[in-house]
Order: C-alpha cells, then structure tokens, then sequence
C-alpha cells in the first residue's frame, strides 16, 4: 500500500479517480496525528483517516495510527528515514498541490498538532496562496500528551502560571549560534517551559537558562517516546540534566520540560502509581 517516492508517478500508482470523488472539489485536509497513542486522535481525524484515498504522513505518526487509515488508499512517506528517498519540504508542497490540481484530495498526516513546530503553517499558507482549499483538524501536541502520560501538569497554581513552547532546533549551524531564544523570558519564575526538537541542544538551553537567572536545582525532565508504549522519563534538575539524559542515551523523539511542575512527577506519574499500588488493587478489595 505504500509507495517509494523513488518511484513516484501519480499516474501508475494512484487508484484511477472515481465519480464521487471527482463529484467535490480536490482538497488538502492537514490532520494532527497526536504524539503516538491512537486513542489519542480526534474523532474527525479517526473519520478523515478512514475515509482517506490519499495520504502524505511524516516520520513522527506511529504505526498505530497508521493502521486507522483507509486500507484502500494510498499512503505517501514523506518523512525523513535513511532507505528512502525524501522531499525537502517544498518538495512536499509541490507535491500537494500538483496532486490537488491532478483532482485529487490528499490528507497530510503530522506527528502532534499541525500548527504547533510541524511546519503545518507553512505548508497552509502555500496552500492558501495556490489558491487550494484546505481544512486543519487539530491534534493532541507532543506537549499534551507528555503531560498527561508523564505525570507533569503544565500549570498548577501553586507552581506556573503559564507554560511556553519552544523548539530547540538550530536553524543554521550545529555549534549552537542559531540556537536564538528569548533566554530573559524563558527564564522567568512561575512559568513552565517545553522545548520540542531539544534533545541535542540540552546543555546549552540549560546553561543559558542558568545564566539567565534560573536556579540550577529547577526539576527538569526529558521525557521520550511520550504516550508510547516505550516512553521514558529521565527527571533531574537543571544543572545535573544534560549528564543524565547523555549517561540514559536519550533520544528524539523526546521533549524537555523545565519547571516546578516537574517535580510533581512523583506523585502523579501513571507508571509511578501502578508501580506502588497495592497488590489487591483491581480486585475491589481496597475499596471502603
Ligand atoms: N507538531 C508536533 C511537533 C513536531 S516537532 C506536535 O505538536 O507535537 C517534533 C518534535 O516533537 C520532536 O523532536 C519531539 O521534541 C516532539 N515530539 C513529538 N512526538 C513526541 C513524543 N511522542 N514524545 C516526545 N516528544 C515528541
């Protein structure tokens, strides 16, 4: 069912177009995959799935919710793997559009929520401007799951009045000059922060953070494979992090958070509470 783009040719590999799908105008329906677990999927994404003929997908949508899509359409990996031949990203939309102007709908599946660090906004205004219709169906951000299946609420009122998401993606160069944040605000008290893509860059986001006023005992935590049957969470503060997640092997797909909020993972932590449930939990017999 999936196609190489190696070997690409809209006119061998796409199912000819049928009447009803020609009877509506082609369009592109960019869908939020969520951060891995299935379940965590809209409702309109569930239907948009199977309802599908065509879909483009990225690296970061879990074979789980592939599986919920349309047995009979086509799928299309555009994400980054070695073995396979990838579009750069206006490849992809070049790509879209040249498949909507064919008469065909492609729904372009994306790890999380489409609008938040998934080039989701560049690709709808590309879109906009080649004048193709297109919907957005949000999805559970990487953030938000990590949250729930990690035990780390976001905000409490007793600890952060707001949280802020930052990428920690160096644009230009790999010696950490393109690594551009607002280290003054980031660094702000009563306020949690959630760095996507920063993995790599660890050591300089925690230094900077230090740097910037930030005590260096703040729990922080990097937490990988969230809502994943794999998750891990590696907890530690800002000073001792780096090593940790080094001396773990951490990797992407992972997310940081910083915070007083983090040390709320002891107590709320799913995995944790199984752990140190009682053994008669489940059968009724804890109950008053
Ligand atoms: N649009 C996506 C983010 C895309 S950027 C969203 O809303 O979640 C890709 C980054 O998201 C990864 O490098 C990682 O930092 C984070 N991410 C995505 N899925 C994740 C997961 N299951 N666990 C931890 N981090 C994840």
């Amino acid at each position: 069912m999936g196609v190489r783009l190696s070997t690409l040719d809209e006119t061998r590999h796409f199912s000819p177009l049928d009447a009803e799908a020609c009877a509506l105008p082609a369009k592109v329906t960019l869908v939020g995959a969520g951060p891995g677990d299935p379940e965590l999927l809209t409702v309109k994404a569930v239907r948009v799935l199977a309802e599908a003929r065509l879909v483009l997908y990225d690296k970061l949508v879990s074979q789980d919710v592939r599986r919920l899509i349309n047995p009979a359409a086509n799928l299309i990996y555009v994400g980054k793997q070695s073995g396979y031949h990838t579009l750069t990203q206006e490849g992809i939309i070049e790509l879209m559009v040249r498949l909507v102007r064919s008469g065909r709908s492609v729904v372009r599946l994306k790890g999380g929520d489409p609008y938040i660090f998934g080039r989701g906004g560049e690709e709808a205004q590309a879109l906009a401007a080649a004048g193709i219709d297109f919907e957005v169906v949000p999805g559970i951000s990487a953030a938000q799951g990590m949250a729930a299946a990690a035990g780390i609420p976001l905000t409490h009122r007793d600890h952060a009045t707001s949280v802020v998401f930052v990428t920690g993606h160096l644009r230009d160069e790999a010696d950490g000059r393109g690594l551009e944040l607002d280290w003054p605000h980031l660094a702000r008290p009563h306020q949690t922060v959630v760095i996507y893509m920063g993995v790599a860059t660890l050591g300089i986001v925690c230094a900077q953070l230090v740097r910037h006023g930030m005590r260096a005992e703040m729990p922080a935590a990097v937490v990988e494979n969230a809502t994943l049957p794999t998750q891990r969470t590696v907890v530690a503060t800002l000073a001792t992090l780096p090593a940790l997640a080094r001396l773990e092997a951490v990797r992407a797909p992972a997310l940081v958070v910083i915070g007083e909020v983090v040390a709320l993972q002891r107590e709320l932590d799913p995995a944790l509470r199984a752990a140190t449930r009682p053994a008669l939990a489940g059968f009724g017999l804890d109950r008053p």
